[in-house]
């Protein structure tokens, strides 16, 4: 986008404002900060700019009050001092904005044939303006009308400045990383994290397993993990990337767990082997967390997605913690995505400290399983 004379220009934006709203208000708006120095820019260079996004799952093609975009424009409005009016009926055209100012589109998925991409649907929206600008990271691994289909059809179409700098960070982390790369995945996808760690395991020099990934990799060293959420098919992939040539897998051996998923379980910290039926597996012990903030302190580059522990619940948060405040006293280069991630990280204030904060979850997977993004592909192939 900086690269393109915007003045006078109609400038359609994708954005990710897929923003928590209760009551009609932003609960926390992280993505929107994040787009506003796109939306200055655009501004400022004196473009008409529109702004188009999805919230939430709403039915497609039922507009319903409950996804509106609304809180956003409110928001978005304050955030930038000026009037961010909502444009309710966008794709047939005649949308009024003026160089110098912004509006808003309502919610994308409002319209039929967005998620499909829809090739009639997207050269309408392609025909509302004279420049496409993707700057929406977390939705680039799907092609929909608003991502994909109408950066094909746009007069011109490029990435924004987000983006960018987006795809810049997770190139600079996995391309031709500064040694060791430690990566570290934990949470409770654990089937779909799968292939992630397959893929990473040929990269990496360390692969640091935590939550219901180290409880299925505790598993298939043949120990009882009770009640804990692991994926017992997938024991036989486990022990084949423990003993494969790639990364160095370290198991916890010591482990925090409670009789119940709640926030009112005792805590109890034990080695692996004297976890019972009746256990579930919560957080990483102790001397596991020491371990593994060690490597990340000796590290070039960290990639991080999913917390090790319930770190919601404070009795099994400490190893999700310790592991953090390693990668923010670290000097390596690190990058961490995730929705739960994130919300760890700002739960213990730590998101000034870590090189960057991916804002797509899927999306941060797929570039990091080494797949092309979709949204990335299209503008790649517009600019060639
Ligand atoms: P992200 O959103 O960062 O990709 P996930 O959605 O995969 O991460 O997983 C995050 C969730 O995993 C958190 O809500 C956390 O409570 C949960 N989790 C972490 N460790 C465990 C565990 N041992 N057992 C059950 N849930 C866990
Ligand atoms: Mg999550």
């Amino acid at each position: 986008m900086s690269d393109v004379d915007l003045a006078g220009k109609r400038v359609l934006i994708r954005e990710d404002l897929n923003v928590p709203v209760a009551d009609g208000k932003v609960t926390s708006d992280a993505r929107i900060q994040a787009a506003l120095p796109t939306i200055r820019a655009a501004i400022e260079a004196g473009a008409a700019v529109m702004l188009v996004s999805h919230l939430g799952r709403p039915v497609e093609g039922e507009p319903d009050e409950k996804f509106s975009l609304r809180p956003v424009a409110d928001r978005l409005g304050e955030l930038l001092d000026r009037d961010v009016p909502l444009v309710k009926d966008w794709i047939d055209g005649g949308v009024v904005v003026e160089p110098g100012s912004v509006v808003l589109l309502e919610n994308v998925r409002f319209l039929a044939g967005e998620k499909k991409c829809d090739p009639e649907l997207a050269r309408k929206m392609a025909a509302l303006c004279d420049v496409f600008v993707m700057d929406a990271f977390g939705t680039a691994h799907r092609a929909q009308a608003s991502t994909y289909g109408v950066a094909e059809f746009a007069p011109l179409a490029c990435a924004g400045p987000l983006l960018a700098r987006e795809l810049e960070a997770l190139g600079q982390a996995l391309d031709s990383p500064a040694r060791p790369v430690v990566a570290i995945v934990g949470g409770s996808k654990v089937s779909t994290k799968l292939t992630v760690l397959e893929a990473l395991a040929g990269i990496v020099d360390t692969l640091i397993v935590g939550g219901g990934i180290a409880n299925t990799f505790i598993a298939a060293d043949g120990h009882d993990v009770g009640k804990s959420l692991h994926e017992g098919d997938m024991l036989e992939i486990a022990r084949g990337l423990a003993a494969g040539d790639g990364a160095t897998i370290p198991v916890p051996g010591d482990v925090v767990v409670g009789n119940e998923f709640s926030a009112e379980a005792a805590a109890v910290t034990k080695p692996v082997s004297a976890v019972t039926d009746g256990d579930m597996i919560l957080d990483i012990g102790p001397d596991a967390a020491a371990e593994f903030a060690a490597i990340i302190r000796d590290a070039g580059t960290v990639i991080w997605n999913g917390p090790v522990g319930v770190f919601e619940f404070d009795q099994f948060a400490a190893g999700t913690r310790t592991l953090a405040e390693a990668i923010a006293d670290s000097d390596a280069f690190s990058v961490a995505g995730g929705g739960d991630t994130l919300a760890a990280i700002d739960k213990f204030g730590l998101r000034e400290r870590i090189s960057y904060i991916s804002t797509g979850g899927g999306a941060f997977l797929e570039f990091v399983e080494g797949k092309t993004l979709p949204a990335v592909e299209i503008l790649e192939k517009r600019a060639g």
